[in-house]
């Protein structure tokens, strides 16, 4: 609470204030007032070092230097008994002209004018030792008033109806409360955060091992995928209780208070000089570190939104071929193949075959797994290729990529730079800003671009390009959406060398 009363840290001396005044004659010296009420109830929440805040944010806006913090605790201006020691300190100090110390004082700041006043006669005595110098100022929540009007002489006359605006007040500042107790770095998550106790600020150690091994790991190339997975199997549970799913590993990877930092909807929360708020809490590892992990997620491929089918195939064109073969009444078979593992012996691991049941299939159809699979992979990209291109034709270029390359360059140079410690926290921090706005403004107007580009069906460029690397199961999704199936014709019978024209591909017909 000692900083929250007198001269702020920092401030230069009387001398060196006189100075900046003679060369700069705009400059105004403020004093500001807080006060903090016990109305024997419950606290007020809007405690006197959010006010203080509040109100050096706009000092700072206006360019005013704070020469002076009143404050007086638990004191209730209504009650008439109670002396509140800095108010009265207050009156008198706008009386003479100057602080203690000897600062002149310009102007007051208050975050309500209702912390000032609560009784007539406090208002008047205020309103008088303001006005005994020229071209004050006064700043509260209303914005900057001038009182030296008329109208402020009598607002002390009505100073007791006005205080019945208190009580909308009130709820106005609780409110507010919720961001100021992240502010402050006060922990406002309803359920335990993964890897700390319930108080939220000590470590869990074996959940904090975990989120620290884990973030390494993602680092290092891990998929959220296999965190969840090893979550799971170590019997970690969510605070609610339940198995961890991908999406809320994800969170907690992203969620920055790994590293001290607090958060609310997705933004890192900052004080009044920009600086990320650092939280009560114990970290678990560095910001450089929480920064790393966020990087490393944000620079994966975007994931293909293709459902995972609730069949899982061990082969890629299991269900897609279809038995080609004719039957001795004349007719094509039609039935669709199965995978099926090679014996040991072979030099592929798995083939097709039409596998005959009671009521379908024949056995006259076998291919081998590994050059079909390859064949149709390389007609599919091939096709995919074909339309990405027959759609980009009709739409015209967005033309910016160089500039988000640019914008996501200067992003990774200042990361390199903060990383070895060519630049401090306070430097990364407040040129990260303007740098990510335009990265995502860039992003979203290339994310527009690229929907109208990709159409209907989830066959872009980018899939083509990334086609090797995606699940089986993705594949599959994939193939099935730009062909019906691929008939395949046997070659007769006994061993024959792989023939790709006896695989005859149905394609979708583009809409
Ligand atoms: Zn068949």
């Amino acid at each position: 609470m000692g900083k929250l009363r007198g001269a702020p840290e920092g401030l230069p001396s009387v001398e060196e204030v006189k100075t900046m005044l003679a060369a700069d004659p705009n400059l105004k010296c403020v004093v500001c007032y807080a006060r903090i009420s016990f109305d024997g109830r419950a606290k007020d929440a809007h405690g006197v070092e959010d006010q203080h805040r509040e109100m050096a944010n706009n000092a700072r806006k206006f360019g005013w230097l704070i020469v002076y913090r009143y404050t007086d605790n638990d004191k209730s201006a209504s009650k008439e008994e109670v002396i509140r020691d800095d108010f009265e300190q207050l009156v008198r100090d706008l009386a003479e002209g100057h602080t203690l110390e000897g600062y002149p004082i310009h102007g007051v700041m208050a975050v309500n004018d209702d912390r000032l006043y609560r009784r007539p006669g406090d208002w008047e005595r205020y309103l008088r030792a303001f006005t005994t110098r020229e071209g004050r100022v006064y700043h509260d929540s209303n914005g900057l008033q001038d009182l030296y009007a008329e109208g402020f002489e009598i607002k002390g006359l009505v100073g007791v109806a006005m205080s019945l605006a208190e009580t909308r007040k009130k709820q106005r500042r609780s409110r507010n409360s919720h961001r100021n107790r992240a502010i402050r770095g006060k922990s406002v998550s309803a359920w335990r955060p993964f890897g700390w106790e319930d108080d939220k600020i000590t470590l869990r150690p074996a959940e904090a091992m975990a989120l620290k091994k884990a973030i390494r790991d993602v680092i290092a190339g891990a998929s959220i995928g296999e965190i969840t997975r090893q979550w799971n199997e170590a019997g970690f549970i969510t605070s609610r209780g339940n198995a961890f799913q991908h999406q809320t590993v994800k969170q907690i990877l992203l969620n920055p208070r790994s590293c001290g930092y607090r958060e609310i909807k997705g933004e890192l929360v900052r004080d009044g000089d920009d600086q990320p708020v650092v939280g009560e809490w114990e970290a678990i590892v560095t910001p450089k570190e929480w920064f790393a992990v966020v990087a490393a997620m944000r620079d994966r491929s975007p994931s293909s939104g293709i459902p995972k089918g609730k069949l899982v195939h061990k082969y890629l064109l299991t269900g897609i071929l279809r038995c080609g073969n004719t039957l001795e009444d004349g007719t094509i078979c039609n039935n669709k193949m199965i995978g099926v593992r090679s014996n040991s012996w072979q030099k592929y691991d798995h083939g097709y075959a039409c596998k005959k049941t009671a009521s379908s299939g024949c056995w006259g159809t076998f291919k081998r797994g590994d050059k079909t699979d390859a064949h149709i992979e390389a007609l599919v990209i091939a096709k995919l290729e074909a339309q990405a291109a027959s759609r980009a034709a009709s739409v015209p270029e967005w033309g910016q990529e160089e500039a988000l390359t640019r914008a996501a360059q200067s992003r990774k140079e200042l990361e390199r730079r903060w990383h070895e410690g060519e630049i401090d926290d306070e430097t990364f921090f407040r040129n990260l800003p303007p740098i990510e706005n335009r990265i995502k403004q860039l992003r979203d107007e290339q994310a527009k671009y690229l929907a109208k580009k990709a159409a209907s069906e989830a066959a872009d460029t980018d899939i083509v390009k990334s086609f090797k690397t995606r699940t089986l199961t993705q594949k599959r999704e994939i193939i099935k959406s730009v062909l019906h199936t691929v008939v395949a014709r046997s070659g007769g019978k006994g061993r024959k060398p792989f023939d790709p024209d006896l695989l005859t591909p149905v394609w979708r017909t583009d809409e």
